[in-house]
């Protein structure tokens, strides 16, 4: 599908906000952190154990964006990403990218046991499944580059998978890769718990305004101009998504907003177990604690498959997709009532490779102060713990130290059009 490049970067759209009249903001803040996603909550948690007070402002509610909206499935592997991320990151000096996302990984299991009512973590491990003899070849590959590396991880055929994942009609499947370490949380769990945690800690939450700039005075972060007045900080944070470009125009020739569906059946009796997923994370699905099977995906059939969209309206097309793929990879889910269904907005860096430290101007000048967290590409779950404990340190301490952040660096980026990477290897097909 050729797609004009425009819609690799389309006008930056502000976040859509109604604004809290009543809403109160601090003259002057620490540190301002810009969005209560999972990265901006992870964060502000750091900061606040790091014995900073920041100040969070989100435009909307506490997971209003991506992070109220995804799947909640944690994979260490991140997909089809794994080996241009992972090339990338070793380029700059890392030994590998599954030490950023097992690092993430290990942080959720962590937070289930420390914030009070935890976050839902159940470490139940993913399985990929491969349908046909192109995904199976690339499953086993991937297995094998990520083996390699260290991850636990193993390439399954049919009585094996009879055995992991009985529901699953092993006749639709040549192969799955089954990574035992991967688990899913409940996302809502895990912003509004950080965000309690940091708050106890002296951290402040104010929702309902909306940051419109980034104050820069001397060349460097002054603060911010919000929607109810201005703010000033020694030093910012922008967790803000694919809405970052409003924000740092340059941002706009590295991060897509995607949109993406996800539709939730009624809860069923049917235990699946893991999470799952098909053709390298285009399409997955977990079953909540409560019984409901959540299942997302399908861009290629939304319009130009979803790509620059800023739109999170639902297209009609896609759920029944969602529904089909689901009862003939599960028998049993065949006929099951699907009750909810939404759309949110992915952001896909170009290359794939998220962009997190410290923020520059598009000719790569570091602006002092500011820094930036966005174009996590699909995986907020692997990403976010880890880069929001590393930004923390980096802004309280000057220096990341549990691992470095050079991989992440958004100078990669700056004042530099990449044709985006993401669209191999496999893109799926619409079901006549
Ligand atoms: C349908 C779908 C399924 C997904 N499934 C998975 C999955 O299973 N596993 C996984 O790991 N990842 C998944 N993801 C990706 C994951 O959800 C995201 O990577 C992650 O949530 C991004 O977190 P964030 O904090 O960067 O962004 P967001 O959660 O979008 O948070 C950004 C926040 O910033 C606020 N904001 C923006 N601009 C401003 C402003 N100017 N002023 C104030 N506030 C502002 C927004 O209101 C928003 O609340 C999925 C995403 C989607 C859409």
């Amino acid at each position: 599908m050729a797609l004009p490049a425009a819609r690799f970067a389309p006008e930056p759209q502000p976040v859509p906000f109604s604004g809290d009249p009543a809403a109160a903001l601090p003259a002057t803040a620490e540190v301002v952190v810009v969005g209560a996603g999972m990265v901006g909550a992870s964060a502000a948690l750091r900061l606040a154990q790091a014995g900073m007070r920041p100040l969070v402002i989100e435009a909307n509610a506490p997971a209003f964006g991506a992070s109220g909206r995804l799947a909640g499935m944690a994979l260490a592997g991140l997909g089809g990403h794994f080996p241009r991320v992972t090339r990338l990151a070793q380029a700059s000096g890392a030994r590998s990218i599954l030490d950023y996302t097992t690092r993430s990984l290990d942080l959720l299991r962590a937070l289930e046991a420390e914030l009070p009512g935890g976050i839902e973590w159940q470490g139940v491990g993913s399985v990929d499944l491969a349908l046909t003899q192109e995904e199976e070849r690339h499953v086993r590959h991937m297995a094998e580059i990520q083996a390699a590396e260290g991850l636990a991880v193993e390439v399954v055929t049919s009585d094996a998978l009879r055995d992991l994942a009985p529901g699953v009609d092993a006749t639709t499947v040549r192969a799955a890769k089954w990574t035992p370490g991967d688990g899913t949380v409940n996302p809502f769990r895990l912003v509004y718990r950080s965000l309690e945690a940091a708050m106890q800690l002296g951290a402040q939450v104010v929702t309902g305004v909306r940051v419109e700039e980034l104050l820069v005075r001397g060349g460097r972060a002054a603060g911010v101009r919000t929607s109810h007045g201005d703010v000033a900080a020694g030093s910012v944070l922008m967790a803000t998504n694919a809405w970052t470009p409003a924000l740092v125009p340059w941002v706009r020739q590295a991060v897509t907003p995607i949109r993406e569906h996800i539709i939730v059946t009624e809860p069923v009796d049917l235990a699946l177990g893991h999470g799952f997923e098909t053709n390298q994370c285009n399409e997955y699905w977990r079953q909540m604690r409560t019984g409901e099977v959540l299942i997302g995906g399908y861009a290629v059939a939304d319009d130009e498959m979803g790509i620059g969209s800023y739109s999170m309206t639902v297209r009609p097309q896609v759920p029944p997709l969602l529904a089909h793929l689901l009862g003939q990879l599960h028998p049993k889910l065949r006929d099951v009532r699907v009750v909810r269904t939404w759309a949110g907005l992915l952001d896909f860096a170009a290359l794939e490779i998220p962009l997190a430290g410290p923020l520059c101007t598009d000719d790569g000048t570091i602006v002092p102060g500011a820094f930036l967290a966005c174009g996590i590409t699909g995986h907020g779950l692997p990403y976010a713990p880890i880069l929001g404990l590393l930004l923390a340190e980096l802004i309280a301490d000057g220096a990341a130290r549990t691992l470095s952040l050079d991989p992440f660096d958004p100078r990669r980026y700056a004042g530099q059009a990449h044709a985006p990477t993401w669209l191999a290897p496999f893109q799926g097909v619409v079901p006549a």
